[in-house]
């Protein structure tokens, strides 16, 4: 025989104030590098390692889990911009081989080290504005980050 688990939620005024988290206001303040919370202190101490905490609202950036997704939105992004501009300027002009591979593989390299950082930062945005992972401060504290 199953019991059944009859735990309740107290509603109290505390409770019912959560904090109220735009998703593209926190994903727009990351794409600048800023704290999604408070858009004023900066997000990353290095070129992809985010500060422990914000320095001006002292929001704790540990929790995210970024990962590999923001190399993946940047292979998207700069392959939706780079191959169709390569097949355009093929199609009709046909440059020489060597000025093709002189100007898309530098062109590309850069274009994904500027978008890396600001993608990072729109994800970590987006995560805290979600509640995803330790960014909800409400989650029962016992599970682990994966
Ligand atoms: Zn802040």
């Amino acid at each position: 025989m199953e019991t059944v688990n009859t735990a309740t939620t107290v509603w109290t005024r505390d409770t019912a104030q959560v904090e109220k988290r735009d998703l593209w206001t926190a994903m727009k303040r990351g794409f600048r590098c800023r704290c999604p919370r408070c858009g004023e202190g900066k997000l990353f101490r290095a070129f992809l390692k985010t500060a422990d905490h914000c320095s001006v609202c002292g929001l704790d950036f540990t929790p995210h889990r970024a990962d590999d997704l923001p190399a993946y939105l940047v292979i998207v992004v700069v392959g939706h911009i780079v191959v169709p501009a390569v097949l355009w300027i093929e199609t009709n002009y046909s440059p020489a081989v060597w000025l093709q591979l002189a100007i898309y593989l530098p062109l590309t390299f850069i274009m994904s080290l500027a978008l890396l950082q600001p993608v990072k930062g729109a994800v970590v945005g987006a995560q805290w504005a979600l509640r995803m992972h330790g960014f909800d401060e409400n989650a029962p504290g016992d599970i682990p980050p994966v």
